[in-house]
């Protein structure tokens, strides 16, 4: 299975028995947030997988490998599911967990009339 990350704290319970049973079970998701935190319930199916396979992407800044999801949107949600342009895959030195949160600062600093302006 893969985005496990958003399967909750059954899928752990779920994969367990499974491979009690003589199953092989591979799963797959984000092991970190769009803070840089552990995203749960990952760290525990790393804590009780025979192997762990840490694959990088390729960071959209400088092109070093990436262990990260940079959020590009101003939420502080969890979990956002959106479009593609919403996340962009991050190094460790080019990525900002604030991002998100500056981008809400930002707008809330935002004149109003700047603001109407936008919807006319
Ligand atoms: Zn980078």
């Amino acid at each position: 299975m893969d985005e496990a990350q958003f399967l909750g704290e059954s899928v752990v319970e779920s994969s367990v028995k499974l491979a009690d049973m003589g199953k092989r079970v591979i799963v797959a998701g984000l092991d970190t947030d769009f803070m840089g935190r552990p995203f749960e319930p990952m760290p525990r199916l790393l804590a009780v997988a025979e192997e762990i396979v840490k694959l990088l992407a390729i960071c959209m800044r400088c092109g070093n490998p990436a262990v990260h999801t940079q959020r590009l949107v101003a939420s502080e949600e969890l979990i956002v599911v959106g479009a593609g342009n919403m996340y962009e895959a991050r190094c460790r030195r080019c990525f900002e967990p604030h991002l998100a949160h500056e981008k809400i600062e930002e707008a809330k600093n935002q004149p109003a009339s700047r603001a109407h302006a936008a919807t006319t």
